[in-house]
């Protein structure tokens, strides 16, 4: 059994997959192809965003966008500790720091009660805080109903990492919808994936996206050769854009199935382990199906148990960026943010896909059972 399989996928489209990639070495424009507009303006319509700018990569989504609303030295930007290396490092790469707030526990996602203290941190290091960037974690949307007030009584902005949660929603707004600007990435594990990188960023406004398609192809104005910025280069390849636009027609069906695939666990497995709370109302895309052990010792017996049964599990996140050691120098210690530290140490992730067989999602759950006696 695979952790993530990508390769049923794969077998069940490949004569499509083949025709789209053969189409695109056949009209030859490989770099912003017809295929990228036409994928910019079906994720925008998915997504219920108004200007979707699709770029390299996921981290490099966050970055622009970063650049695009003017965040850089002196400025704070506020973010959860739990969560991929890159939400943290796009903002140190844009010259600004990142200030923690700790996460909610039910959720994993960052605790919207934590962010005026973090304000207040950012503050008393003598830094502008300019921004919220939120993540919607294995896929659940962050508590946006409470942020986005939060944003605009503390004049912050709001960025959404929605790079695990393509697909996931609150009610009838889909992620990518929140915020100023959200993100989000095909790196191929993720709930929509292509076969290599490429990432793409969803904004409500007009001047924003403009200001990114600039940012993306070397700060190009009215063409390519009259630059009017320092931009850089972040484009999605056309061949990726085919081979999404193609993956984007079976994503709803795909989106059904995961859901069904964390039902049964959420279902089925002990009462020993903390299955995900979605609030009501909420929609994750399941990118991850996570789960809490009692503690540390638990979660190895269990993890050990399953590999041993051929059952592969991931941890998904043992370490904290405030703990990180590329994050040193932002001076946090063990114990600065609790909820993420109880989490890293009780959290275990299973066999996720739209694919994973009933006799699949019978072993995990009956392998789980066992290791419980
Ligand atoms: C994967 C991921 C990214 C980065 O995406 P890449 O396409 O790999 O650069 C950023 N944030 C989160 C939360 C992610 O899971």
């Amino acid at each position: 059994m695979e952790f993530i399989d990508l390769r049923t996928q794969y077998v069940a489209m490949k004569s499509r997959l083949d025709g789209c990639i053969a189409q695109v070495l056949e009209h030859g424009a490989y770099i912003m192809g017809p295929e990228v507009g036409i994928l910019e303006a079906q994720l925008a319509e998915y997504s219920g965003a108004q200007n979707v700018v699709t770029c390299a990569n996921g981290t490099d989504a966050l970055v622009l966008t970063l650049r695009s609303l003017g965040i850089g030295s002196g400025d704070a930007v506020i973010t959860t500790p739990f969560t991929f290396f890159a939400t943290g490092e796009a903002i140190a790469l844009v010259g600004a720091r990142p200030v923690f707030a700790d996460i909610d526990l039910a959720t994993f996602n960052i605790d919207p009660e934590r962010l005026p203290q973090a304000v207040t941190s950012a503050n008393a290091l003598g830094l502008t805080p300019r921004a919220v960037m939120t993540v919607d974690l294995f896929g659940l949307p962050a508590n946006y109903d409470a942020i986005e007030v939060l944003c605009e009584q503390l004049g912050l902005k709001l960025i959404e990492d929605a790079a695990q949660a393509f697909g996931g929603r609150i009610r009838e707004r889909r992620a990518g919808s929140f915020g100023d600007a959200a993100t989000t990435s095909f790196f191929p594990a993720k709930p929509l994936g292509c076969y290599g990188d490429g990432g793409a960023i969803f904004t409500q406004d007009a001047n924003t996206a403009a200001h990114l398609r600039s940012l993306r192809v070397h700060g190009k104005g009215t063409d390519k050769y009259d630059n009017v910025r320092i931009g850089t280069n972040s484009r999605l390849d056309t061949i990726q854009a085919a081979i999404l636009l193609e993956k984007l027609k079976i994503f709803p069906q795909e989106l059904e199935a995961r859901q069904l695939v964390a039902q049964r666990y959420s279902n089925d497995l002990p009462a020993e382990l903390t299955v995900p709370t979605v609030p009501e109302g909420y929609q994750s895309s399941w990118a991850q199906y996570s789960v809490l052990a009692r503690d540390e010792a638990h979660r190895e017996g269990i993890t050990t148990f399953l590999k041993d049964r051929g059952v592969p599990t991931m941890i998904y996140y043992a370490k904290p960026l405030h703990l990180q050691q590329a994050f040193s120098s932002l001076g946090y210690s063990a114990g600065d943010f609790l909820n993420s530290e109880d989490v890293s140490r009780r959290i275990f992730s299973l066999p996720m896909s739209p694919y994973l067989t009933r006799d699949d999602q019978d072993l995990v759950i009956e392998c789980i059972h066992q290791a419980e006696r």
